[in-house]
C-alpha cells in the first residue's frame, strides 16, 4: 500500500470538488471516495488501487431510506446493506432487493458495505487482484488478459469481448436491475438521473471503464420505482458454498400475473455476464404467456442464446438456465 492523503468530506459538493480533480473515475483514479471501504481498502492492501487522495464520505447526509408521495423509495448512497436489506420499505415493497442483499458478502462485510459502494464493486477475477500476473487488461490496459485461456471457471459467458471475460460480482445490483432502479449522480456540471440499465459498461476494448461516472462524479442516492401492483418476485444466487461467497449464477425475478397470464416481467443476471445483465429478450418471452415451467425454461434458453462460453466455464449457460427457471417457479408459487 503507498502513501495516500486522507480527507473528510462534510458535503456532497466539496467531496464532488476533490474528486474532481483526478484523471479518471475509472482503474486508476487518483482520487477515491471511501465509504465502508470493503473493496477499496483491499485493492489498495493489493497495489491494484493507488489513489494519491482517499475522501471519506461517512459524513455526508446520504444514509437515509425514504418513500416518496408517488409510492417510489429513495435510498441514500451511504444506506448500509444490512439496514437495506431489513428496512420495512424494502422489506415490504421490493423483496427481491431484500434477498439479494443478505446473500451477499457476510454479516459483518454487509454492515460496513453501502448501497453506492456496492454499485461499484470491482471485479473478484483473480487475475485483476494478483499484480503477480502481468496481463490484465482491466487493470493495465494494453497488457492482455490471462483469463482468457486460463483459470476462467468463474468468469462471464455474456458481454464478453476479446479484453476482458470478468464478471460483475454484486447480488444488489442485479436486484435493481430487475426492479428498474434509477442512480443519481452529484457531478463536478450538475447533478443527474441514470437508469442503472445504462449506467454499466460492457468491457469492449477498454475494460478499466466499468460505469459512467466521470471524475467528480458522486452517487447521492438511488431511486425505486413504485412496486408493479402484486408483483411476486424471487433472488436465486447458486454458489460454491452456502455463504460468504460470490455467485457462479444469479437470478432476479419479477413477475405481475394477471388473469392467469404474466403481465410484466424482469429478469436480470449475476455471476454470468461483465455487468449486471438484464434479458429484454426473456422479458418479452415471459410476458403475455402463462406462468408455467415450459414457458420458463423458452425464456431461459432466450436470456442465454448470445453466451460465449471459455474453456472452464462452459457449465454457467446450464447452470443460469436452471437458475432463472427455478427463480421463476419460486416467484410464481406465491401467486
Ligand atoms: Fe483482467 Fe478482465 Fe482478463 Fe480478468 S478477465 S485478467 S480482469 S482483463
Amino acid at each position: 500500500m503507498i502513501d495516500f492523503q486522507l480527507i473528510t468530506a462534510s458535503t456532497p459538493s466539496e467531496a464532488s470538488q476533490l474528486a474532481a480533480a483526478s484523471q479518471t473515475a475509472q482503474q486508476g483514479a487518483d482520487v477515491r471516495f471511501i465509504a465502508g471501504g470493503t473493496t477499496l481498502i483491499d485493492l489498495m492492501k493489493l497495489d491494484v488501487e493507488n489513489p494519491k487522495q482517499v475522501v471519506d464520505i461517512n459524513r455526508l447526509d446520504l444514509a437515509k431510506v425514504e418513500k416518496q408521495a408517488d409510492g417510489s423509495v429513495r435510498i441514500g448512497a451511504l444506506v448500509r446493506n444490512s439496514d437495506l436489506a431489513h428496512d420495512p420499505a424494502i422489506t415490504g415493497g421490493y423483496p427481491v432487493l431484500s434477498e439479494a442483499l443478505l446473500s451477499g458478502a457476510s454479516a459483518q462485510l454487509r454492515n460496513m458495505a453501502t448501497t453506492g459502494g456496492n454499485l461499484l464493486q470491482r471485479t473478484r477475477c483473480p487475475y485483476f487482484r494478483d499484480l503477480a500476473y502481468s496481463e490484465c487488461n482491466k487493470r493495465t490496459p494494453g497488457s492482455g488478459c490471462a483469463a482468457i485461456g486460463g483459470f476462467n471457471r468463474i468468469h462471464a459467458v455474456l458481454g464478453t469481448s476479446e479484453s476482458c471475460i470478468a464478471t460483475h460480482p454484486s447480488d444488489m445490483a442485479v436486484a435493481m436491475m430487475a426492479l428498474e432502479a434509477v442512480i443519481h449522480v452529484k457531478g463536478a456540471s450538475g447533478e443527474r438521473d441514470v437508469p442503472i440499465g445504462e449506467f454499466y459498461l460492457l468491457p469492449g476494448s477498454t475494460p478499466q471503464n466499468e460505469n459512467v461516472l466521470k471524475p467528480g462524479d458522486l452517487i447521492t442516492y438511488v431511486t425505486l420505482p413504485t412496486p408493479l401492483s402484486g408483483a411476486k418476485s424471487h433472488y436465486l444466487k447458486l454458489r460454491d458454498r452456502a455463504s460468504y461467497e460470490f455467485a457462479l449464477a444469479s437470478a432476479a425475478v419479477v413477475i405481475q400475473i394477471e388473469g392467469g397470464k404474466i403481465r410484466k416481467a424482469r429478469v436480470a443476471l449475476g455471476g454470468v455476464a461483465t455487468r449486471p445483465w438484464r434479458s429484454l429478450e426473456a422479458e418479452h418471452a415471459l410476458e403475455g404467456k402463462p406462468p408455467r415451467e415450459a414457458q420458463f425454461r423458452a425464456a431461459a434458453d432466450t436470456a442465454l442464446r448470445g453466451a460465449k462460453p471459455q474453456s472452464g466455464n462452459a457449465y454457467k449457460i446450464q447452470l443460469a438456465k436452471l437458475c432463472i427457471v427455478r427463480a421463476l417457479n419460486v416467484a410464481a408459487a406465491q401467486a
